[in-house]
Protein backbone atom coordinates (compact mmCIF):
# COMPACT_ATOMS: atom_id res chain seq x y z
CA UNK A 1 0.00 0.00 0.00
CA UNK A 2 3.12 2.27 0.28
CA UNK A 3 1.33 4.27 2.81
CA UNK A 4 3.21 5.70 6.14
CA UNK A 5 0.73 5.87 9.53
CA UNK A 6 2.11 9.64 10.44
CA UNK A 7 1.53 10.75 7.23
CA UNK A 8 -1.80 9.07 7.12
CA UNK A 9 -2.82 10.23 10.82
CA UNK A 10 -1.36 13.71 10.12
CA UNK A 11 -4.86 14.38 8.20
CA UNK A 12 -7.25 14.35 11.28
CA UNK A 13 -8.07 17.45 12.26
CA UNK A 14 -10.04 16.08 15.54
CA UNK A 15 -13.38 17.71 14.33
CA UNK A 16 -15.32 14.74 16.20
CA UNK A 17 -17.17 14.46 12.99
CA UNK A 18 -16.99 10.69 12.84
CA UNK A 19 -18.17 10.01 16.14
CA UNK A 20 -21.19 9.06 16.04
CA UNK A 21 -20.89 6.95 12.95
CA UNK A 22 -18.80 4.69 15.16
CA UNK A 23 -20.33 1.70 16.27
CA UNK A 24 -18.39 0.89 19.13
CA UNK A 25 -18.24 4.73 20.29
CA UNK A 26 -22.11 4.89 19.87
CA UNK A 27 -22.34 1.41 22.21
CA UNK A 28 -19.45 2.66 24.85
CA UNK A 29 -18.90 6.89 24.67
CA UNK A 30 -15.65 6.15 25.37
CA UNK A 31 -13.23 8.09 23.09
CA UNK A 32 -10.77 5.03 22.70
CA UNK A 33 -13.72 3.00 20.98
CA UNK A 34 -14.17 6.13 18.43
CA UNK A 35 -12.14 6.79 15.27
CA UNK A 36 -10.53 10.08 16.50
CA UNK A 37 -9.38 8.15 19.84
CA UNK A 38 -7.83 5.47 17.58
CA UNK A 39 -6.22 7.50 14.93
CA UNK A 40 -4.87 9.27 18.30
CA UNK A 41 -3.30 6.29 19.93
CA UNK A 42 -1.92 5.22 16.40
CA UNK A 43 -0.44 8.12 15.97
CA UNK A 44 0.94 8.08 19.60
CA UNK A 45 2.23 4.77 19.29
CA UNK A 46 4.24 5.51 15.76
CA UNK A 47 6.01 8.18 17.52
CA UNK A 48 7.27 6.59 20.51
CA UNK A 49 4.68 8.42 23.00
CA UNK A 50 2.95 5.20 23.88
CA UNK A 51 4.31 1.17 23.97
CA UNK A 52 2.34 -0.48 20.73
CA UNK A 53 1.34 -3.21 23.41
CA UNK A 54 -0.88 -0.58 25.12
CA UNK A 55 -2.91 0.33 22.13
CA UNK A 56 -3.66 -3.29 20.93
CA UNK A 57 -6.85 -3.58 23.24
CA UNK A 58 -8.66 -0.72 21.51
CA UNK A 59 -7.18 -1.43 17.93
CA UNK A 60 -8.34 -4.94 17.83
CA UNK A 61 -12.45 -3.62 19.80
CA UNK A 62 -12.20 -1.34 15.84
CA UNK A 63 -14.36 -3.12 13.53
CA UNK A 64 -12.60 -2.25 10.40
CA UNK A 65 -16.42 -0.86 9.06
CA UNK A 66 -15.19 2.34 8.38
CA UNK A 67 -18.36 4.18 8.49
CA UNK A 68 -15.86 6.89 9.89
CA UNK A 69 -14.12 7.02 6.70
CA UNK A 70 -17.76 8.11 5.14
CA UNK A 71 -18.53 10.72 7.92
CA UNK A 72 -15.29 12.35 7.91
CA UNK A 73 -14.88 15.93 6.06
CA UNK A 74 -10.39 15.63 5.79
CA UNK A 75 -10.22 12.24 4.04
CA UNK A 76 -8.71 10.42 6.52
CA UNK A 77 -8.16 6.89 5.11
CA UNK A 78 -8.64 5.02 8.40
CA UNK A 79 -8.80 2.11 6.96
CA UNK A 80 -5.15 1.97 5.57
CA UNK A 81 -3.84 3.37 9.15
CA UNK A 82 -5.89 0.67 10.99
CA UNK A 83 -4.26 -2.27 8.58
CA UNK A 84 -0.81 -0.58 8.50
CA UNK A 85 -1.18 -0.54 12.50
CA UNK A 86 -2.68 -3.91 12.82
CA UNK A 87 0.73 -4.95 11.08
CA UNK A 88 2.66 -3.11 13.35
CA UNK A 89 1.36 -4.77 16.53
CA UNK A 90 1.66 -8.15 14.19
CA UNK A 91 5.50 -7.57 13.72
CA UNK A 92 5.57 -6.58 17.19
CA UNK A 93 4.05 -9.96 19.14
CA UNK A 94 2.60 -12.12 16.72
CA UNK A 95 -0.83 -13.38 17.41
CA UNK A 96 -0.81 -17.08 17.15
CA UNK A 97 -4.68 -17.22 17.84
CA UNK A 98 -5.48 -14.81 15.45
CA UNK A 99 -3.38 -16.46 12.72
CA UNK A 100 -4.69 -19.75 13.37
CA UNK A 101 -8.23 -18.60 12.79
CA UNK A 102 -7.20 -16.80 9.52
CA UNK A 103 -5.58 -20.31 8.38
CA UNK A 104 -8.80 -21.89 9.55
CA UNK A 105 -11.25 -19.48 8.08
CA UNK A 106 -9.05 -19.03 4.42
CA UNK A 107 -9.02 -23.10 3.94
CA UNK A 108 -11.96 -24.02 2.22
CA UNK A 109 -11.57 -27.99 2.95
CA UNK A 110 -11.23 -27.21 6.21
CA UNK A 111 -14.09 -25.12 6.96
CA UNK A 112 -16.57 -27.74 4.96
CA UNK A 113 -14.99 -30.58 7.56
CA UNK A 114 -15.84 -27.96 10.38
CA UNK A 115 -19.08 -27.29 9.58
CA UNK A 116 -20.19 -30.92 8.54
CA UNK A 117 -18.44 -31.94 11.73
CA UNK A 118 -20.57 -28.89 13.23
CA UNK A 119 -24.01 -30.21 11.86
CA UNK A 120 -23.73 -33.66 13.98
CA UNK A 121 -23.38 -31.17 17.17
CA UNK A 122 -26.62 -31.28 19.32
CA UNK A 123 -26.60 -27.37 20.27
CA UNK A 124 -25.08 -26.10 17.04
CA UNK A 125 -23.14 -24.11 19.17
CA UNK A 126 -19.48 -23.92 18.68
CA UNK A 127 -17.42 -26.01 21.01
CA UNK A 128 -16.25 -23.80 24.11
CA UNK A 129 -12.67 -25.10 23.87
CA UNK A 130 -12.34 -24.24 20.37
CA UNK A 131 -14.14 -20.22 20.75
CA UNK A 132 -11.52 -20.02 23.76
CA UNK A 133 -8.70 -20.52 20.81
CA UNK A 134 -9.82 -16.92 19.40
CA UNK A 135 -11.22 -15.21 22.26
CA UNK A 136 -11.36 -15.11 26.42
CA UNK A 137 -15.05 -13.62 26.34
CA UNK A 138 -18.30 -16.32 26.26
CA UNK A 139 -18.54 -17.18 22.68
CA UNK A 140 -21.79 -15.67 21.05
CA UNK A 141 -21.64 -17.29 17.30
CA UNK A 142 -23.55 -20.47 16.49
CA UNK A 143 -21.95 -22.56 13.45
CA UNK A 144 -23.36 -21.53 10.39
CA UNK A 145 -25.45 -24.23 8.69
CA UNK A 146 -24.05 -24.28 4.74
CA UNK A 147 -27.32 -23.91 2.03
CA UNK A 148 -28.45 -26.86 0.68
CA UNK A 149 -27.95 -26.44 -3.47
CA UNK A 150 -31.13 -25.00 -4.67
CA UNK A 151 -32.36 -26.60 -8.47
CA UNK A 152 -32.43 -24.05 -10.71
CA UNK A 153 -33.86 -24.95 -14.40
CA UNK A 154 -31.59 -24.43 -17.48
CA UNK A 155 -32.14 -21.09 -18.61
CA UNK A 156 -33.09 -20.96 -22.27
CA UNK A 157 -30.57 -19.81 -24.46
CA UNK A 158 -32.53 -18.71 -26.93
CA UNK A 159 -34.30 -16.18 -24.59
CA UNK A 160 -31.24 -14.62 -23.67
CA UNK A 161 -28.64 -12.20 -25.13
CA UNK A 162 -26.24 -13.58 -27.31
CA UNK A 163 -22.53 -13.62 -25.18
CA UNK A 164 -20.80 -10.72 -24.92
CA UNK A 165 -17.87 -11.16 -23.28
CA UNK A 166 -16.64 -13.31 -20.47
CA UNK A 167 -15.98 -12.48 -16.40
CA UNK A 168 -14.69 -14.45 -13.49
CA UNK A 169 -15.96 -15.56 -10.49
CA UNK A 170 -14.54 -14.84 -7.33
CA UNK A 171 -15.58 -17.86 -5.26
CA UNK A 172 -14.28 -17.10 -1.52
CA UNK A 173 -13.41 -18.70 0.81
CA UNK A 174 -16.07 -19.34 3.36
CA UNK A 175 -18.75 -18.14 0.88
CA UNK A 176 -18.09 -21.05 -1.34
CA UNK A 177 -18.72 -23.63 1.23
CA UNK A 178 -21.98 -21.81 3.26
CA UNK A 179 -23.42 -19.94 0.50
CA UNK A 180 -23.52 -22.07 -3.03
CA UNK A 181 -26.73 -20.68 -4.07
CA UNK A 182 -25.26 -16.87 -3.71
CA UNK A 183 -22.87 -18.41 -6.45
CA UNK A 184 -25.50 -19.92 -8.54
CA UNK A 185 -27.67 -16.79 -8.70
CA UNK A 186 -25.25 -14.73 -9.41
CA UNK A 187 -24.19 -16.86 -12.60
CA UNK A 188 -27.76 -17.03 -13.96
CA UNK A 189 -27.76 -13.09 -13.23
CA UNK A 190 -24.17 -12.63 -15.50
CA UNK A 191 -25.77 -14.56 -18.28
CA UNK A 192 -28.68 -12.24 -18.38
CA UNK A 193 -27.03 -9.53 -19.03
CA UNK A 194 -24.60 -11.83 -21.72
CA UNK A 195 -22.17 -12.49 -19.68
CA UNK A 196 -20.52 -15.78 -19.33
CA UNK A 197 -18.18 -16.90 -16.10
CA UNK A 198 -15.03 -18.71 -17.30
CA UNK A 199 -13.97 -21.38 -14.94
CA UNK A 200 -10.83 -20.50 -13.15
CA UNK A 201 -10.34 -20.90 -9.79
CA UNK A 202 -9.19 -17.71 -8.52
CA UNK A 203 -7.93 -19.13 -4.57
CA UNK A 204 -8.21 -17.02 -1.92
CA UNK A 205 -7.96 -13.11 -2.47
CA UNK A 206 -6.12 -12.46 1.19
CA UNK A 207 -8.61 -10.00 2.78
CA UNK A 208 -8.91 -11.67 5.82
CA UNK A 209 -5.10 -11.57 5.99
CA UNK A 210 -4.62 -7.74 5.39
CA UNK A 211 -7.56 -6.79 7.21
CA UNK A 212 -6.23 -9.02 10.46
CA UNK A 213 -2.66 -7.42 9.77
CA UNK A 214 -1.07 -9.67 7.64
CA UNK A 215 -0.62 -7.11 4.96
CA UNK A 216 2.02 -8.64 2.77
CA UNK A 217 0.21 -12.37 2.82
CA UNK A 218 -2.56 -10.10 1.98
CA UNK A 219 -1.08 -8.61 -1.17
CA UNK A 220 0.35 -11.42 -2.30
CA UNK A 221 -2.58 -13.41 -2.32
CA UNK A 222 -4.51 -10.39 -4.12
CA UNK A 223 -1.58 -10.10 -6.76
CA UNK A 224 -2.31 -14.02 -7.37
CA UNK A 225 -6.11 -13.46 -7.97
CA UNK A 226 -5.08 -10.79 -11.05
CA UNK A 227 -2.94 -13.14 -11.95
CA UNK A 228 -5.07 -15.93 -12.71
CA UNK A 229 -8.27 -13.79 -13.76
CA UNK A 230 -6.10 -13.46 -17.01
CA UNK A 231 -7.12 -9.47 -17.11
CA UNK A 232 -11.14 -10.16 -17.37
CA UNK A 233 -13.15 -8.86 -15.15
CA UNK A 234 -13.14 -9.83 -11.86
CA UNK A 235 -16.89 -10.36 -10.13
CA UNK A 236 -17.16 -10.24 -6.59
CA UNK A 237 -20.03 -11.06 -4.80
CA UNK A 238 -18.59 -10.71 -1.01
CA UNK A 239 -18.71 -7.15 -0.30
CA UNK A 240 -14.91 -7.58 2.06
CA UNK A 241 -13.53 -9.38 -0.90
CA UNK A 242 -14.28 -6.83 -3.46
CA UNK A 243 -13.25 -3.84 -1.36
CA UNK A 244 -9.79 -5.74 -0.28
CA UNK A 245 -9.33 -6.61 -3.96
CA UNK A 246 -9.53 -2.68 -4.84
CA UNK A 247 -7.59 -1.28 -2.10
CA UNK A 248 -5.01 -3.35 -2.78
CA UNK A 249 -5.00 -2.32 -6.62
CA UNK A 250 -6.89 -5.04 -8.59
CA UNK A 251 -8.42 -2.46 -10.77
CA UNK A 252 -10.81 -5.32 -12.81
CA UNK A 253 -12.57 -6.01 -9.31
CA UNK A 254 -16.13 -5.50 -9.89
CA UNK A 255 -18.73 -5.92 -6.99
CA UNK A 256 -21.95 -7.63 -8.76
CA UNK A 257 -24.29 -4.99 -8.17
CA UNK A 258 -22.44 -2.11 -9.68
CA UNK A 259 -21.49 -5.01 -13.30
CA UNK A 260 -25.08 -5.68 -13.32
CA UNK A 261 -26.44 -2.24 -12.92
CA UNK A 262 -23.60 -1.17 -15.23
CA UNK A 263 -25.09 -3.72 -18.16
CA UNK A 264 -28.44 -2.55 -17.36
CA UNK A 265 -30.11 -5.66 -15.51
CA UNK A 266 -32.76 -2.72 -14.59
CA UNK A 267 -34.46 -3.58 -17.92
CA UNK A 268 -34.58 -7.13 -17.55
CA UNK A 269 -35.79 -7.22 -14.12
CA UNK A 270 -38.69 -3.89 -15.22
CA UNK A 271 -39.97 -7.36 -16.91
CA UNK A 272 -40.29 -9.42 -13.90
CA UNK A 273 -43.27 -8.97 -11.14
CA UNK A 274 -42.43 -9.57 -7.46
CA UNK A 275 -44.65 -12.36 -5.52
CA UNK A 276 -42.35 -12.40 -2.76
CA UNK A 277 -42.82 -11.05 0.58
CA UNK A 278 -41.56 -6.92 1.88
CA UNK A 279 -37.90 -6.92 2.11
CA UNK A 280 -35.56 -4.41 3.91
CA UNK A 281 -31.38 -4.11 2.85
CA UNK A 282 -28.77 -4.02 5.23
CA UNK A 283 -25.77 -2.30 3.70
CA UNK A 284 -22.55 -4.17 4.01
CA UNK A 285 -19.78 -1.60 5.63
CA UNK A 286 -17.43 -2.86 2.62
CA UNK A 287 -19.78 -2.48 0.26
CA UNK A 288 -21.50 0.70 1.75
CA UNK A 289 -17.87 2.94 3.02
CA UNK A 290 -15.27 0.31 1.94
CA UNK A 291 -16.34 0.71 -1.90
CA UNK A 292 -18.70 3.60 -1.61
CA UNK A 293 -21.63 1.52 -3.19
CA UNK A 294 -24.86 2.58 -2.10
CA UNK A 295 -27.27 2.89 -4.81
CA UNK A 296 -26.26 -0.13 -6.76
CA UNK A 297 -28.11 -2.32 -5.36
CA UNK A 298 -30.82 -0.64 -3.58
CA UNK A 299 -31.90 0.75 -7.74
CA UNK A 300 -31.85 -2.87 -8.73
CA UNK A 301 -34.34 -4.46 -5.98
CA UNK A 302 -36.23 -0.91 -6.73
CA UNK A 303 -36.47 -2.31 -10.33
CA UNK A 304 -38.64 -5.15 -9.51
CA UNK A 305 -42.38 -4.32 -10.06
CA UNK A 306 -44.88 -4.68 -7.00
CA UNK A 307 -41.43 -5.14 -4.60
CA UNK A 308 -42.13 -3.83 -0.97
CA UNK A 309 -38.62 -2.66 -0.28
CA UNK A 310 -38.58 -0.96 3.28
CA UNK A 311 -36.10 1.37 4.52
CA UNK A 312 -34.13 -0.21 7.49
CA UNK A 313 -33.05 1.99 9.95
CA UNK A 314 -29.06 2.75 10.48
CA UNK A 315 -28.92 0.30 7.18
CA UNK A 316 -25.60 1.25 6.77
CA UNK A 317 -23.96 0.80 10.36
CA UNK A 318 -21.86 -2.53 11.11
CA UNK A 319 -23.91 -5.49 12.02
CA UNK A 320 -20.74 -6.91 14.26
CA UNK A 321 -19.73 -9.71 12.13
CA UNK A 322 -16.94 -7.53 10.48
CA UNK A 323 -14.81 -10.47 9.56
CA UNK A 324 -13.39 -12.06 12.15
CA UNK A 325 -14.69 -9.84 14.30
CA UNK A 326 -17.83 -11.64 15.73
CA UNK A 327 -14.98 -14.62 16.90
CA UNK A 328 -12.70 -12.61 18.44
CA UNK A 329 -15.11 -10.17 20.23
CA UNK A 330 -17.87 -11.52 20.86
CA UNK A 331 -19.52 -9.60 23.21
CA UNK A 332 -19.33 -6.31 21.56
CA UNK A 333 -20.29 -8.20 18.21
CA UNK A 334 -23.51 -9.76 20.03
CA UNK A 335 -24.15 -6.37 20.87
CA UNK A 336 -24.52 -4.75 17.51
CA UNK A 337 -26.82 -8.00 16.03
CA UNK A 338 -29.21 -7.11 18.76
CA UNK A 339 -29.66 -3.92 17.96
CA UNK A 340 -29.49 -4.59 13.99
CA UNK A 341 -32.21 -7.11 14.42
CA UNK A 342 -34.21 -4.51 16.26
CA UNK A 343 -34.20 -2.14 13.65
CA UNK A 344 -34.70 -5.36 11.11
CA UNK A 345 -37.78 -6.56 12.94
CA UNK A 346 -39.01 -2.94 13.08
CA UNK A 347 -39.70 -2.72 8.91
CA UNK A 348 -42.06 -6.02 9.37
CA UNK A 349 -40.13 -7.35 6.50
CA UNK A 350 -39.74 -10.90 5.62
CA UNK A 351 -36.38 -10.95 3.62
CA UNK A 352 -33.20 -9.28 4.76
CA UNK A 353 -30.58 -9.00 1.68
CA UNK A 354 -27.33 -8.19 1.87
CA UNK A 355 -24.25 -8.53 -0.17
CA UNK A 356 -21.43 -9.68 2.55
CA UNK A 357 -21.33 -13.62 3.44
CA UNK A 358 -19.92 -12.55 6.83
CA UNK A 359 -23.06 -10.37 7.68
CA UNK A 360 -25.28 -13.19 5.74
CA UNK A 361 -24.65 -15.61 8.02
CA UNK A 362 -24.38 -12.71 11.41
CA UNK A 363 -27.76 -11.95 10.70
CA UNK A 364 -29.32 -14.94 9.44
CA UNK A 365 -27.99 -16.23 12.99
CA UNK A 366 -30.50 -13.96 15.18
CA UNK A 367 -33.60 -14.64 12.90
CA UNK A 368 -32.80 -18.45 13.50
CA UNK A 369 -32.33 -17.36 17.74
CA UNK A 370 -35.87 -16.79 17.08
CA UNK A 371 -37.47 -19.33 14.84
CA UNK A 372 -36.13 -18.57 11.60
CA UNK A 373 -39.75 -16.07 10.54
CA UNK A 374 -37.27 -13.47 8.59
CA UNK A 375 -35.35 -15.20 5.88
CA UNK A 376 -32.09 -13.64 4.85
CA UNK A 377 -30.63 -13.69 1.67
CA UNK A 378 -28.03 -12.21 -0.74
CA UNK A 379 -28.56 -9.24 -3.24
CA UNK A 380 -28.04 -11.85 -5.89
CA UNK A 381 -30.80 -14.67 -4.50
CA UNK A 382 -33.26 -11.57 -4.78
CA UNK A 383 -32.74 -10.41 -7.73
CA UNK A 384 -32.97 -13.98 -9.26
CA UNK A 385 -35.85 -14.67 -7.69
CA UNK A 386 -37.95 -12.18 -9.30
CA UNK A 387 -36.75 -13.87 -12.96
CA UNK A 388 -38.48 -16.96 -11.09
CA UNK A 389 -41.72 -16.02 -10.39
CA UNK A 390 -44.72 -17.63 -12.71
S1 LIG B 1 -13.99 13.12 11.20
FE1 LIG B 1 -11.98 12.73 10.31
S2 LIG B 1 -10.76 14.53 10.83
FE2 LIG B 1 -12.55 14.59 12.15
S3 LIG B 1 -11.90 13.52 14.03
FE3 LIG B 1 -12.84 11.97 12.73
S4 LIG B 1 -11.12 11.09 11.57
FE4 LIG B 1 -10.39 13.03 12.46
S1 LIG C 1 -13.65 1.44 11.44
FE1 LIG C 1 -15.73 1.41 12.33
S2 LIG C 1 -15.42 0.70 14.47
FE2 LIG C 1 -13.41 1.32 13.67
S3 LIG C 1 -13.17 3.47 14.28
FE3 LIG C 1 -14.04 3.51 12.20
S4 LIG C 1 -16.27 3.60 12.53
FE4 LIG C 1 -15.34 2.95 14.48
Amino acid sequence: LNKEIEELASHCIRCGFCLESCPTFVITGEENSSPRGRIYLMRGAEEGKVPWSAVREDLDSCLGCRACETACPSGVEYGALLELSRQKLEQIRPDKRRRTLLDQLTNPAITKLQFAFAGLLPSKKMPSFVARMWSDEPAQALLPIPQKAEHYSPLDEEQWPPIRGEVVLLEGCAMRVLFPNVHLATRRLLRRVGYRVRPIDLGCCGALHAHSGFLEEGESRAKEVARRAQGLPIISNSAGCGSWLKDAGVTATRDLSEFLLENSLISELQKTKWSGPPVTYHAACHLAHGQKITAAPLELLGAIPGLDLRPLEEADRCCGSAGTYNLTQPTMARTLLERKWGFVEATGAGWVVTGNPGCHAWIEQASRERGGKIRVIHTAEALETAFRTP
